[in-house]
């Protein structure tokens, strides 16, 4: 439900509100045509995490450490979403690496860091095109880059589903990388945008199953507690409704917060 509707009077023939206008087909008043804005635009939001401050995400914002690292390739359509998840990554896992995407410019780090021999890098991406079956490889080469001392590395495209399918056709320098599509049977929690299918996993959701399905368990449950802190606090701002009571999460992640501060008194 959107926080705009406003109620259309049933009757074209009543009075129309101030500054209201009529519809030239229909005859019926309606509401002024407004400059679009991005939903929520004019929210007050942290500087830290953009959230509405009604719920920041900041208290919660614990670190873990991974074995794989990641480096997200963003559309520049999807880099100042608030909703996008996958900023979510890099706030967990200081290893992260964030690159925009623009199809005639690939970014010489990405470039550098792709032809760097301590890593193993792996685009995720789905098996569903025959083009490229060859390059398809599943999670065990994860673990075998691993036991062959090499950092394996999670190249994930950040964007719609189109956006990521045109990402992976437009980019070049990633034809020659093994594709590992993610195999899982998790059904998306992200209720932020509609997704098309409940198997359709948002960017923080695929980066934890990674994790947990490649042996980095923690830094998983800790990112998957870091989304639904994320996913519950920005959902109530648009309800306006103040968290006041942690939720398990939120309550797991304080606790991490803690003790990693104890550890640095030590
Ligand atoms: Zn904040």
């Amino acid at each position: 439900m959107s926080d705009y509707d406003l109620t259309m009077p049933a009757d074209a023939g009543v009075i129309a509100p101030d500054g209201w206008e009529r519809d030239p087909a229909s005859g019926r008043p309606r509401p002024p045509r407004r400059p679009f804005k991005a939903r929520g635009s004019f929210v007050v939001r942290c500087e830290g995490c953009r959230l509405p401050t009604l719920n920041c995400l900041c208290p919660y914002k614990a670190t873990a450490e991974s074995q794989a690292h990641f480096w997200l390739l963003t559309h520049p359509l999807e880099h100042n979403k608030p909703t996008n998840t996958g900023r979510l990554i890099g706030d967990i896992l200081a290893t992260t690496e964030l690159f925009t995407w623009y199809r005639t410019a690939p970014d010489e780090r990405l470039l550098a860091l792709l032809e760097d021999a301590r890593y193993a890098p792996f685009i995720v991406f789905p098996d569903d095109q025959p083009d490229y079956a060859e390059r398809v490889v599943e999670v065990d080469a994860v673990h075998a880059a691993k036991g062959d001392g090499f950092i394996p590395v999670f190249i994930i495209l950040d964007g719609t589903w189109r956006q990521a399918r045109r990402m992976f056709r437009k980019s070049p320098y990633l034809e020659r990388l093994p594709v590992l599509p993610l195999r899982s049977a998790r059904l998306t929690r992200y209720h932020l945008r509609k997704p098309a299918s409940a198997a359709h996993l948002c960017t923080a959701e695929v980066a934890a199953e990674l994790l947990r399905q490649s042996g980095d368990k923690t830094a998983a449950a800790t990112l998957d507690d870091y989304f639904d802190a994320f996913n519950d606090s920005y959902a109530a701002s648009r309800r306006h409704h103040k968290i006041e009571e942690p939720t398990p999460a939120m309550r797991r992640l304080l606790e991490k917060r803690r003790v990693a501060s104890w550890k640095l008194q030590d």
